[in-house]
């Protein structure tokens, strides 16, 4: 979950899951999370409803452990 300030700078994110605050320094984000923002269509139970939530790196680890089909991963640098 994120919070921005009224200048839309981003001034707060929370791991969704463990409730985790993660470190923001001057509006930019310092460590890796998971972001989702799914907006359920047509054939889903949830049909133009958009949900959103953030997960800290451990809780994603946690997440794709479970996973019976393993994450597809390869090494690139954005
Ligand atoms: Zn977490």
């Amino acid at each position: 979950m994120k919070r921005y300030d009224e200048q839309k700078e981003l001034q707060e994110v929370i791991c969704n899951q463990c409730g985790k605050k993660l470190k923001v320094e001057k509006g930019i984000l310092m460590e890796g999370i998971l972001e989702v923002r799914q907006n359920f269509g047509y054939f889903s139970g949830k049909d133009g409803l958009t949900q959103e939530f953030d997960l800290c790196e451990e809780c994603y680890d946690r997440l794709i452990d479970g996973f019976v089909i393993p994450v597809t991963q390869k090494e690139e640098f954005l």
